[in-house]
Formats: C-alpha cells, sequence, structure tokens
C-alpha cells in the first residue's frame, strides 16, 4: 500500500497526524504531509507504507473531512522485487 497527501485540498486540521502520527505530520504550512525517509523526499508521489500502519492510515484516509488522503493499495510487488 501506498500513500500520499493531496495539499491542493488539505485544510490542515490535523486529524491524521492524530491518528497516525507515525505515518502523517503538518509541515511548516500547517498543512499534512506524509512522513519520508531522505532519500525520497519527493512529496507528490505515493510513499510505501509499512504493514503495521496500514490499517491507521486507512483510519486517517476515512476520517479526512477533505478526502485529501490518498491511498494506492496493490503496490506491495515493488517492496519485494527490492
Ligand atoms: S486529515 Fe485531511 S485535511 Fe486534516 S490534516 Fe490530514 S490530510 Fe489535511
Amino acid at each position: 500500500m501506498k500513500v500520499k497527501v493531496n495539499k491542493d485540498a488539505c485544510i490542515g486540521c490535523g486529524a491524521c497526524a492524530s491518528i497516525c502520527p507515525d505515518v502523517f505530520e503538518l509541515n511548516d504550512e500547517g498543512l499534512s504531509e506524509v512522513k519520508v525517509e531522505e532519500e525520497n523526499k519527493e512529496k507528490e508521489e505515493f510513499v510505501s507504507v509499512k504493514e503495521e500502519l496500514q490499517d491507521e492510515v486507512r483510519d486517517a484516509a476515512d476520517s479526512c473531512p477533505t478526502g485529501a488522503i490518498e491511498i494506492n493499495e496493490g503496490e506491495e510487488e515493488e517492496e519485494k522485487a527490492a
């Protein structure tokens, strides 16, 4: 599973960061972004989510009032191939 935040839709309510602080954080502009490793800084791209965090990410997406959190299921083969 991969996730990204559509910053044009985010209103900075903080719900996602409360539900899943391991994945979402509010940036300096008060908008949510997905925490990424240094080597993966293109924040407009989908970011892989660890298995143990996927339920929280789904909860966060369900709780987002603007639908700004986009989830892409079924991208696991990339990780397995690595
Ligand atoms: S829940 Fe949605 S609107 Fe609220 S901070 Fe997260 S992405 Fe933005």
